[in-house]
């Protein structure tokens, strides 16, 4: 089956075809690095690599495009307040570019500890300025731009369709503003460039055609996007919370300049609802990957909580939930494992799984799929094989997994002895009550080439 994408232009789910076969250029707005990311920003990227490894899975080679936002990014998103970099060197007493590299590092640390694939390209806004500029330039010169005060801005009421990824109605928003524009000339109208504060020196700040300053938050993706994967390319994916503002200005951008509309798709992934969490944050926590660690947690447990929902459902989180994503987890390592050396795959049951992801990602009917595969009564090894080519679209590393050492009990060691000894001596009964015994106690014997392995039920 082709693979199916909803495409949140059109609204729409609509068979995919890369525009350059076999190659899919794919661009995910990248974090704003001034402070730790939350696991509900991680599940946006989550769903960003899912959608990567299906590409990948589906056959194809993916140019993956991902941007460090260290500069421009306003503390409103209506390009109000300040810069949040410049904000976080005040509130730490560390440089902007201090905060931008320590929290770079921590966003791609997290990454890893939810086996999130390593972009094929990481692009930072502050390595491209004269990318951005030119950009600005060319949208100067196609007559979409004019100056305030404070900064140059785009003018949104020049381009016909500007909101159409929102699908913003611009009436009412000119209708019932009530928010001061300042010199703007439309609600919707952004900046592009922001002219540094007179009298002020930044800590981050540019020569420009225009006068020094900074670029807008959103001009980086336009920009570099561009450069790295042509003015139109396959698809474009962030968070919901980009598409009023965020994308919807990237669009008019590239619309501007190059008269495409970026990205042939775009996709977004869901809120995380963290009602415990939020709790937690607002006293004085804030629930990072870091916190699942501190707490005993696999970061992997929570990559497999979030493959339990769609991508675009709204996925509630509790520790409950968390626990139960554990158990679940174990229990997949502890069969594949068991399992022993992978033979020869089940086409029947790869189409199956071929089928769910491929009809706009939906991973929960597939991890359902590889249930019905571990109950099934086929071979092994063949589960095995199947299982682990379902997990290059998982990412559970399935195949790296071994069971932790365990300390067993004495009395539990000394009833294997003796089960080991009645077996010897052919007691079958004796043996198989000893083994029930075991088991009542918690623990599975598994009988192997090298004699008796014990370990605890999960
Ligand atoms: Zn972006």
């Amino acid at each position: 089956m082709a693979l199916r994408l909803f495409d949140t232009y059109t609204r729409t789910v609509r068979d995919f075809a890369p525009l350059r076969p076999p190659q899919v250029g794919l661009y995910t707005c990248g974090p704003t690095v001034y402070d730790y990311a939350h696991i509900g920003n991680l599940r946006t990227y989550l769903f960003a690599d899912i959608l990567r490894r299906t590409l990948a899975f589906n056959g194809y080679t993916v140019k993956h495009v991902m941007n460090i936002t260290d500069v421009g990014h306003l503390v409103s998103d209506a390009d109000t307040g300040e810069d949040k970099m410049e904000a976080g060197s005040r509130r730490t007493g560390m440089s902007a570019w201090e905060i931008a590299e320590m929290f770079t590092n921590v966003f791609q640390e997290d990454m890893r500890h939810l086996n999130i694939l390593e972009p094929t390209l990481w692009c930072r806004a502050t390595d491209h300025i004269p990318e951005q500029i030119a950009f600005i330039e060319c949208i100067e010169a196609k007559g979409y731009t004019y100056r305030t005060s404070d900064g140059i801005y785009f003018d949104t009421s020049k381009l016909p369709d500007y909101g159409r990824l929102a699908r913003l109605d611009i009436e009412g928003l000119q209708a019932g503003l009530r928010v001061d524009m300042g010199e703007k000339r439309n609600p919707t109208d952004f900046a592009l460039w922001k002219f540094s504060p007179a009298g002020q020196q930044r800590q981050m700040e540019w020569d420009s055609p225009w006068g020094p300053g900074f670029p807008g938050w959103h001009i980086e993706c336009s920009a570099m996007s561009a450069k790295y994967l042509g003015a139109f390319f396959d698809i474009h994916t962030g968070g919901e919370d980009h598409i009023p503002v965020h994308h919807t200005n990237e669009i008019a951008q590239t619309e501007a300049c190059h008269g495409t509309r970026l990205a042939n798709f775009w996709l977004h992934g869901y809120f995380l609802q963290l009602d415990e969490a939020r709790m937690a944050k607002s006293a004085g926590g804030f629930l990072r990957v870091q916190t699942l660690i501190d707490r005993g947690y696999d970061p992997l447990a929570y990559r497999y909580l979030c493959l339990g929902a769609h991508y675009r459902a709204r996925l509630n989180f509790t520790w409950d939930s968390l626990d139960g994503a554990v158990v679940a987890l174990n229990r997949l390592r502890r069969a594949a494992y068991e399992w022993g050396r992978p033979g020869t795959l089940d086409e029947e049951y790869l189409d199956r799984f071929a089928t769910c992801v491929n009809d706009d990602l939906n991973t929960p009917r597939a991890i359902a799929v590889a249930w019905d595969l571990v109950k099934s009564d086929l071979p092994a090894a063949t589960k095995k094989a199947t299982l682990l080519a379902f997990d290059q679209v998982f990412g559970l590393k399935l195949a790296e997994w071994e069971p932790p050492e365990e300390i067993i009990p004495d009395e539990i060691l000394a009833l294997v002895e003796q089960r080991q000894q009645a077996r010897a001596e052919k007691r079958w009964q004796d043996a198989d009550a000893l083994r029930e015994q075991v088991r009542a106690a918690g623990y599975d014997i598994e009988d192997t080439p090298q004699g008796p392995r014990v370990h605890s039920r999960l």
